[in-house]
């Protein structure tokens, strides 16, 4: 009998802040649980945005992250539903602003997540970790313990120097704690498609990056920032607005990404 089939887990990473990290951890799980794949998000940001955006209260969220990465709770006794069925998530709570300092003094530091979640696997298609705006404990944690990286970058002027630090923390990753890391692909988020910069941020990107940049880019939509005030995902909030589409889109192609993978490894 073939094993059964281990989940893939995806840490949505980018140093800068504000440039739709969180957006895209909730609406690219959410896309990806309505299309019937069974979808853990972790919320790996000490803000919590992805706990709050979708939906859980501060007394479902005693348990998370933090217990995860202290060694104080196994993976099951942190999950949570949520309002959207087929997708459970790894709340954040305020304790996981202390994590990065005590995680110095534990052992196996960078691999604390990778431990956490590694047993667990088969019983996900897709786990997704929303990671701070940095680079350091949270994040590589994040990096160490997942397939690859997924990349959201707004199209804005600084885009490109900042990549080129991602792709160089990704590579020192794989050189020294995690040598299958991938990055699995970079989209483009908050285009405006009346500023003349986004195309051209866009062209820039995809002539550095190629095949590596989604075909699918994420359109500037107030639908979108509106979502989470009121605690659901932008595509149950309105799932025809331009944006909750093109979270779908998205979340066909990292499918097919993943699934071409898989055949090739078969
Ligand atoms: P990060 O997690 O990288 O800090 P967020 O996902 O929280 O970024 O996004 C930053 C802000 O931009 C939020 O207020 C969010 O609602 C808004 N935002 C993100 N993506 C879009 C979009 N495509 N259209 C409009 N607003 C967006
Ligand atoms: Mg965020």
């Amino acid at each position: 009998m073939a094993p059964p089939r281990q989940g893939r887990v995806l840490a949505i990473a980018n140093q800068k802040g504000g440039v739709g990290k969180t957006t895209t951890a909730i609406n690219l799980a959410t896309a990806l649980a309505a299309v019937g794949e069974r979808v853990l998000l972790i919320d790996s940001d000490p803000q919590g945005n992805a706990s709050t955006g979708l939906g859980l209260t501060h007394e479902e969220r005693d348990f998370g992250t933090y217990e995860l990465l202290m060694g104080a709770a196994e993976l099951h006794e942190t999950i949570r539903p949520t309002k959207v069925p087929n997708l459970s998530i790894v709340p954040a709570n305020v304790e996981l602003a202390g994590a990065e300092l005590e995680m110095m003094d534990l052992e196996h530091r960078t691999h604390r997540l990778k431990h956490a979640i590694e047993g667990r696997l088969a019983d996900f298609d897709h786990i997704l970790i929303d990671c701070p705006p940095s680079l350091t404990l949270l994040t590589v944690n994040a990096m160490v313990g997942s397939d690859a990286v997924l990349v959201p970058l707004q199209c804005e002027f600084f885009a490109l120097e900042g990549l080129s630090q991602l792709l160089r923390t990704v590579e020192r990753v794989r050189t020294t704690l995690n040598p299958t890391l991938d990055v699995q692909g970079v989209v483009l988020t908050m285009f405006d498609k009346r500023n003349n910069l986004s195309d051209q941020v866009a062209a820039d990107v995809r002539g550095f990056l190629g095949e590596k940049v989604y075909e699918t880019v994420i359109p500037r939509n107030v639908r979108i920032s509106e979502a989470p005030s009121h605690g659901v995902p932008a595509l149950i909030y309105d799932h025809r607005a331009p944006g909750s589409t093109a979270y779908m889109a998205l979340a066909r192609e990292v499918i097919k990404r993943e699934q071409a993978l898989r055949d090739a490894a078969e």
